[in-house]
């Protein structure tokens, strides 16, 4: 697997999953670009990575704003010349019981996990070539229900319609489409209270919540030219809970 010269944009690359997948593909040599709506984390993951490679941009971008994406992939074009790998990772996940969600409740979650999906990836294949790669995190909420995540168990099930219905689309091209649907990962984000944490525990078989590089490992993967014959597919990384 070799990454040199190839750009990677991670979006919500500021904290959790995101900055794991952006640590690991740096680590491989691969250029990347921090994105996040949070201007000091963006920053801060940005001179963190710098540690370990030159080649980092960070940027701030809203993934909702057309404009904003529209000037994350001319600001990376312009740092590095080509955008090769494309992970769609900033997503929110706030609890609201169904009865008392509310529309704009509703429309949040869908614009930032779904609509901006849409607005990053299709700024992206403006440039993107043959051997492209977009990867998309979804969620086993996308297989199983949660309950007071209605919305977004909603968003990341359309996150997996929209990872087939594009590969398909993109296959002639030779730039794949797959999504990676995490399970219970430690994040600041999914930070819980510790009988929360005990109680999720107990529902995994592999008896422990998983770490953001237990996920990058798998978008690592699936970014190399190795995986380039697979395209339009969802892959649990859930320590065995969707198992049961
Ligand atoms: P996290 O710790 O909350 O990090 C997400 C990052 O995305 C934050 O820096 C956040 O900034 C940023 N962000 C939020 N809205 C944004 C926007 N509109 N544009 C750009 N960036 C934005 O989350 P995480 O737990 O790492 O989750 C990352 C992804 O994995 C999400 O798609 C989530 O649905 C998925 N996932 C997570 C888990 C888990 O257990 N952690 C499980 C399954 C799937 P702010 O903090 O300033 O809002």
């Amino acid at each position: 697997m070799t990454f040199k010269n190839k750009t990677a944009i991670v979006t919500g690359a500021g904290q959790g999953i995101g900055f794991g997948i952006a640590s690991a593909l740096a680590s491989q040599g691969c250029n990347i670009v921090v994105t996040d709506i949070n201007e000091q984390t963006a920053k801060a993951a940005a001179e963190e990575l710098k540690e370990s490679t030159e080649n980092v941009l960070y940027v701030v971008c809203d993934v909702t704003s057309e404009a904003q994406t529209k000037d994350l992939v001319s600001q990376t074009v312009e740092k590095f010349g080509s955008i090769d790998i494309l992970v769609n990772n900033a997503g929110i996940y706030p609890f609201v019981p169904f009865e008392n969600m509310t529309q704009e409740d509703w429309n949040k979650v869908m614009d930032v996990n779904l609509k901006g999906v849409f607005l990053c990836t299709q700024q992206v294949l403006k440039t993107m070539k043959a051997g492209g790669r977009i990867i998309n995190i979804s969620s086993i909420a996308s297989m199983i229900g949660f309950e007071g995540l209605v919305h977004y168990c909603t968003s990341k099930g359309g996150i997996n319609a929209f990872t087939r219905a594009l590969a398909l689309e993109l296959a002639p091209k030779q730039i794949t489409v797959n999504a990676v649907a995490p399970g219970a990962i430690s994040t600041p984000g999914a930070a819980m209270a510790d009988d929360v944490k005990e109680a999720t525990i107990k529902g995994i078989p592999a008896g422990r919540l998983g770490d953001p590089m237990d996920i990058a490992g798998l978008v690592v993967f699936l970014a190399s030219d190795v995986a380039g014959y697979i395209t339009g597919q969802v892959i649990a990384v859930d320590g065995g809970w969707t198992l049961r």
